[in-house]
């Protein structure tokens, strides 16, 4: 078989680039080592930048978005017990939007099957070979018999655990990393959110986020030790414990149910330098991964793969290299722009096992400072709505 682009992976980033490539009449062959249900079942990402919202539109995608999908004007801070509410649409004219990030992978799939394009699922032991010449192709293996893909180039959109980065000489990498000593622990309920908006909370037991999919089903996170598991959670020490770091007024309008998801997520920043081999691109959680604080991963994938899938554009429509010469300084520019509002979210929102009085002291000044300065609170709005590419 052969292809132009040949895409590892279905996530979002693999899905959008193909959808962004499709619109320019080019060709791509979708590679995924799962099946098409269990990458629907993952619960992840939920809260879209503007710049994401105006692609998906771009990409032709954005009509259910737009049925479904909840404005929000701003987020409120709670710093232990005091809530203030950042209004974006005052502060600079931007929105974000709700929508679950399994709603916009359906969006796409559904796309995709509809135009008939080629993505193979349970796709097995998917190899990488030749990319650094000028005929690269995929090895795979499905219902146990062996297959190659030819390609033009490889789009490496395969999630911090594939195989697209790891193929990469490691003294061609750089990579950067810091591991937070925490994980955020979090459940999903049919029931109605406690806000309108998002609630970010700090308080000295830790960080607590009320979140949301839809006007009735509620997505609420707490900060927990990295050592902790699901199983030592019920539901009602969740919420108990919930409730201790939002306000008195959040506790008591909070509703419970019985959890339809519940899961631990660690909290890491990374990013691998640089994101393009000869013919591979890396592109979404391949590249880097952000701590969940500040929703910036799922908007991250979507601007890398808008700027990959110009660049090759630019390569079919006018023969030239200087988009894919520039892609991995063009996106890194904007990923650690992400990456260090991603960092302080996380450093002021969250208790840290070091965090002594003088640490707390500054991360209330820094709040304090936050919301009494309009152009810090500028500064919020503008990073939470999304950087320009
Ligand atoms: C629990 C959790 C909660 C999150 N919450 C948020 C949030 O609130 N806000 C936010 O912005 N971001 C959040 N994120 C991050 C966000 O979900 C990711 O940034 C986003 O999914 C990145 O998209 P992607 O397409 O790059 O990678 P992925 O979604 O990981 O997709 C990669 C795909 O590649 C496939 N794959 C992997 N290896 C191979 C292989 N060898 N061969 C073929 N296919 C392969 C995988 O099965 C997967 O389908 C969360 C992530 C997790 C895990």
């Amino acid at each position: 078989m052969r292809t132009k682009v040949a895409i590892i992976g279905s996530g979002p980033a693999g899905l959008l680039l193909g959808r962004l490539l499709e619109n320019a009449g080019i060709e791509t062959v979708i590679l995924e080592r799962r099946s098409q249900e269990y990458v629907l079942g993952r619960i992840r990402a939920g809260v879209l930048e503007q710049g994401t919202v105006e692609l998906l539109d771009r990409a032709g995608v954005g009509d259910k978005l737009h049925a479904e999908g909840l404005v929000h004007d701003g987020v409120e801070f709670c710093f232990d017990g005091n809530r203030h509410r950042f209004n974006f649409r005052e502060l600079i004219g931007r929105t974000v939007t709700v929508y679950g990030q399994t709603e916009v992978t359906r969006d796409l799939m559904q796309a995709r099957d509809s135009s008939g394009l080629t993505t193979i699922y349970e796709a097995e032991n998917v190899s990488l070979h030749a990319f650094d010449g000028d005929a690269p192709k995929l090895r795979y293996v499905k219902d146990g018999v062996e297959h190659q893909l030819a390609c033009d180039f490889i789009a490496g959109c395969d999630g911090y655990h594939g195989v697209s980065r790891a193929s990469v000489p490691q003294d061609a990498l750089r990579t950067f990393e810091r591991v937070y000593p925490f994980g955020w622990l979090g459940i999903l309920v049919d029931r109605p959110p406690v806000a309108d908006e998002l609630i970010y909370a700090h308080h000295e037991r830790g960080f607590a986020l009320c979140s949301m999919r839809s006007p009735s089903r509620s997505r609420y996170y707490i900060q927990v030790p990295s050592s902790d598991r699901v199983e030592e959670w019920s539901d009602q020490r969740f919420f108990d414990e919930l409730r201790r770091r939002v306000n008195e007024e959040t506790a008591d309008k909070l509703l419970t149910g019985p959890s339809i998801e519940k899961s631990i997520a660690p909290l890491r920043s990374f990013v691998a330098e640089p994101l393009r081999f000869g013919r591979l691109f890396l592109a979404g959680d391949a590249a880097h991964i952000v701590p969940p604080t500040g929703a910036k991963g799922l908007n991250l994938a979507a601007s890398d793969v808008a700027a990959l899938a110009e660049a090759l554009i630019e390569v079919y429509t006018e023969r030239s290299s200087a988009g894919i010469d520039s892609y991995s300084a063009r996106v890194l520019s904007r990923i650690w722009k992400a990456e260090r509002f991603s960092w302080w979210m996380t450093s002021i929102l969250h208790t840290f096992p070091d965090t002594d009085a003088f640490g707390r002291r500054i991360q209330r000044a820094e709040f304090e400072y936050l919301r009494s300065s309009t152009a810090a609170s500028r500064s919020l709005a503008e990073n939470y709505t999304g950087l320009p590419l």
